[in-house]
């Protein structure tokens, strides 16, 4: 019930409503936001790379100059041709195959005959200098571009633009980006201002000792470009996406990119200042660890060496990978190719993907790529469904429905494509296959009889690939610990699901947060699975690995050597923690620990023992050379 106000009471709530209404005075944001590329927190000193360095000049010639135009721009061409290949005889051993593949990929762009014939064509035609020329040519290119539905392909345009910058800096006069920054700007630590960083331009900066580059802004960009590949294996905590970026960051202002947060904090209090260098210290330290590690085998103290190896989703983790040096890749989740899109990635899309894997780890060991594991919660789009002519039903229980294998063998087409590219990229080097929720032999006899069509079906074409792939299964079923018998004689090695392992054991939906603490890889049943396949596998001399999430655990290396599992993969990120576990280990001491894990009979007492354990071994390196004293 509402009761009368007096003028007073009434004018203060128009004056109150007035103020609520009233939108504040405009006080831009001291935030801007983007895409994380490199997770990170930097602050420095921000460093615009201006759209107006690389303005273009633009005029008309005269026909008599159509000839001295054209050969302007092939003259360009070929010095950008020289500089990368000065630059690619610069690349350190160790850089990144992503450095070298991107400088084939421009040189490849730069050798496409029509970069010269269109260009020349409109210089001839619309009587305009050559670097307005190539202006138009990228622009007919864009348009073409645009009608390209793959993201992939799409952001080659990029490398493209990259490309014509390029030569179109030489023939202004300029050579690189790196000649654009002044000298007496940087002094202090600096964050990249740009629209866009192409990589090239990334590599020539980090080779210049006196530019201390420690993070990089980019207005446009996507997170799959080259350029955000390479930052990503440099480690420089990037943004792309950051609208406004060039506008509201001028050079020399003081800035703090936090990339976890995807935020460019343009006016950070003391607070954040001291926060943002503590967290620098931090990410310093950890790289010196990192660093000090990676070339070091993971051996335990009595010598058994322990493979460490990496998980990933896509080709554009192996940055990663090496920077974390991994053993090689242990597990190429290959779904991940398929989702977020409302296409399916096509057989040459696929081949390109496992060959950049396979060739990324070369002078590694071999690289085990698993068949798609889709549905459960890794579901296509509705898009890529309806292309499959899928059903399209909610399933009540995702977790058991159409998943993995049964997937594949429902969409049999599209398994049978797949397992064409991985025959066809395994002539680029080593691999092994591995299949996702193998529950009895019929799965293996499936999955064989769909490798036979699939080689028959290349062999008729005359298509180049390989049959004999080894093929290895997902132990993540209780069921298929239960047939690991009838399994043995099928398959060529095992690898330890432990996330699924968990979630069908224990029956908790492992994306189900209302039984998140019932999904414990402590509980006593899980360890016995374990136990029991690595016991199996190895005594029938066949390799079993383990990829699920435990093998990230640096507390659970202990389990994992005792048993006498030898291979571990994970999330690169975790590598250098279990390595440094490893080394403080003694296999001996583990086998007996693990035989005391086994016999305890609640997840509560298995932490207790792991916890325990951890305590003792990790004071060992101290206690050791007082004891032989
Ligand atoms: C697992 O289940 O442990 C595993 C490695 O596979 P994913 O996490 O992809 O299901
Ligand atoms: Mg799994």
């Amino acid at each position: 019930m509402t009761q009368a106000m007096n003028p007073e009471d009434e004018k203060k709530v128009e004056e109150a409503e007035a103020v609520v209404e009233t939108p504040a005075p405009v006080e831009e944001a001291p935030r801007l936001k983007g895409l994380r590329v490199c997770p990170g927190v930097a602050r420095g000193i921000g460093l615009q790379l201006s759209a107006s360095d690389l303005e273009i000049p633009q005029f008309p010639i005269d026909q008599s100059d159509v000839r001295g135009e054209t050969q302007r721009l092939r003259m360009a061409a070929s010095s950008v041709d020289k500089q990368l290949s000065a630059l690619s005889e610069t690349l350190e051993d160790d850089a990144p195959a992503e450095a070298a593949a991107f400088l084939d990929v421009y040189r490849m762009i730069l050798k496409d005959p029509t970069l010269i014939t269109e260009t020349a064509r409109l210089i001839r035609e619309k009587l305009v200098n050559a670097e307005w020329a190539l202006s138009l040519r990228l622009e007919q290119i864009r348009r073409d571009f645009e009608q390209i539905s793959d993201a992939y392909l799409r952001n080659r345009f990029e490398d493209i633009t990259d490309v014509f910058q390029r030569i179109q800096r030489v023939l202004a006069g300029r050579r690189s980006a790196t000649s654009l920054l002044e000298a007496e700007e940087l002094e202090d630590q600096v964050i990249l201002v740009a629209d866009q960083l192409g990589p090239a331009d990334m590599l020539q900066l980090r080779e210049r000792d006196d530019l201390d580059i420690v993070g990089i802004v980019m207005e446009t960009g996507s997170v799959t470009s080259h350029s955000a590949i390479l930052a990503s294996s440099f480690g420089i905590p990037t943004l792309v996406g950051v609208e406004n970026a060039l506008e509201r960051i001028g050079t020399g202002r003081e800035i703090l990119v936090d990339a976890d947060a995807g935020v460019v904090n343009l006016s950070p209090s003391d607070e954040e200042r001291k926060a943002a260098a503590r967290a620098m210290r931090a990410l310093r330290q950890k790289k010196r660890s990192l660093v000090k590690l990676r070339g070091e085998a993971a051996v335990t103290r009595d010598g058994e060496p322990v493979a460490l190896y990496a998980n990933i989703a896509l080709p554009e983790d192996l940055p990663e990978v090496r920077k974390a040096g991994a053993d090689g890749v242990g597990l190429f989740r290959t779904e991940f190719l398929f989702l977020n899109r409302e296409d399916l990635p096509g057989e040459e899309e696929q081949l390109d993907a496992y060959q950049r894997v396979i060739r990324g780890m070369r002078g590694r060991v071999t690289t085990t790529i698993r068949t798609a594991d889709l549905g459960g919660d890794k579901m296509l789009s509705r898009e890529s469904l309806a292309l499959l002519k899928g059903d399209m039903d909610e399933e009540a229980n995702p977790a058991l429905g159409l998943r993995a294998l049964r997937f594949s063998f429902a969409h049999r087409r599209l398994f049978i494509q797949q397992l064409r590219a991985l025959m066809r990229a395994a002539t680029a080097g080593e691999v092994r296959l591995l299949l996702p929720m193998v529950s009895s032999p019929e799965d293996v006899h499936e999955v064989r009889a769909c490798m036979k069509e699939a080689a028959a079906e290349l062999e008729a074409e005359g298509v180049k690939f390989r049959s004999d792939i080894p093929l290895g299964g997902m132990i993540e079923l209780p069921a298929a610990v239960a047939v690991l018998a009838d399994l043995l004689p099928l398959l060529d090695f095992f690898s330890l699901g432990t996330n699924d392992l968990v979630q069908y054991t224990l029956a908790v939906d492992r994306t189900n947060a209302n039984v998140s603490r019932y999904c414990d890889e402590c509980h006593p049943a899980v360890l016995r699975f374990i136990a029991e396949s690595i016991r199996r596998v190895t005594a029938a001399g066949k390799e079993i690995s383990v990829c699920g999430e435990m093998a990230g655990r640096a507390d659970m290396a202990p389990f994992f050597i005792g048993l006498g599992c030898s291979a571990l993969s994970m999330d690169p990120a975790h590598i250098p923690a279990v390595k440094e576990r490893v080394l403080a280990l003694n296999a001996e001491e583990c086998e007996v620990f693990a035989r005391g894990l086994l016999r305890r009979r609640t997840a509560a007492s298995v932490r207790e023992a792991l916890s325990e354990f951890a305590q003792k071994t990790a004071a060992q390196p101290e206690e050791t050379p007082a004891a032989q004293s």
